[in-house]
């Protein structure tokens, strides 16, 4: 129970990585708050059936006064916010030369300006109370590729946000990470197995050193870590977390 009595927001949580994050964190005692478009209920149903304590906030992390509502929510309903996972994402992947201007505009609006908002209004509300843990979720893509254009840029942007942030606050208690996820089983990810009747899943588990693809809760231990007191001198850094796929 390292996070007992902490207070969690994860957004993009009612699935995949978003949820394993937040199960792990209930796990280690913290309330969570699931904030997702659609489904949040049903998640933040299923920790409390586990025994843990989560209550649902539907958002659009695109909205600045939607995430702004989100961190009172946080506040009113448990007292205040420890730490902030800004993991909603989303891709529309194609080759650049194709790619249409709308497929970009609306990655970067949930991939960037959403993890923007994020940590904009997590830490208006952490400076003053001098303690604050910001775990951003970016992606080995980054580093750029194919088919990615607007979704690497978003994630790359990701990471220069994040480490500006551990810098502007690192004397106000408040530590600020990436983490790049390599390929984890989600519905993100699973729509590859009907890629080429699964050899497109096929290949890319052949790009993996470790064979296989993750699981949610690998990179949710890894939250639960950079979000307890074990990681306090840990900042501005780049976590892959992707079985040896990121280089
Ligand atoms: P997913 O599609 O399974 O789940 C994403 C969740 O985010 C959904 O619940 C969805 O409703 C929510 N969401 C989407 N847009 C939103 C918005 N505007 N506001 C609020 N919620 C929104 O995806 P996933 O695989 O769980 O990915 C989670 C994060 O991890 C993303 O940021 C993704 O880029 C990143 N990531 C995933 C992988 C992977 O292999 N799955 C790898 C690297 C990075």
């Amino acid at each position: 129970m390292r996070l007992k009595d902490k207070v969690a927001i994860v957004t993009g949580a009612a699935r995949g990585l978003g949820k394993g994050i937040a199960k792990k964190l209930a796990e280690e005692g913290a309330k969570v708050v699931i904030a997702d478009m659609a489904g949040a209920e049903e998640a933040a149903a299923e920790i409390n059936q586990e025994g843990g304590t989560a209550s649902a906030f539907q958002v659009n992390v695109s909205k600045q006064s939607e995430m702004q509502a989100l961190v009172q929510y946080a506040v009113d309903t448990y007292g205040t916010l420890d730490i902030m996972v800004n993991n909603a994402g989303i891709n529309r992947d194609g080759m650049l030369h194709k790619m249409p201007a709308e497929n970009w505009d609306t990655v970067i609006a949930v991939d960037l300006t959403g993890a923007f908002y994020g940590t904009q209004e997590a830490i208006k509300y952490m400076r003053p109370k001098g303690y604050g843990r910001i775990i951003n979720i970016s992606s080995g893509s980054w580093l750029g590729n194919i088919g990615q254009a607007n979704y690497a840029a978003a994630k790359a942007g990701v990471v220069g946000l994040t480490k500006t942030a551990a810098r502007e606050n690192a004397r106000k208690g408040i530590t600020c990470n990436v983490i790049c996820p390599g390929f984890i089983e989600t519905d993100m990810t699973l729509k590859l197995k009907e890629v080429n009747d699964g050899a497109a899943w096929d290949s890319m588990m052949q790009r993996i050193p470790m064979g296989y693809a993750g699981k949610p809760s690998d990179v949710g231990n890894m939250v639960a870590f950079l979000a307890s007191d074990e990681a306090a001198y840990i900042t501005s850094e780049i976590i892959n977390v992707g079985g040896g796929m990121i280089v």
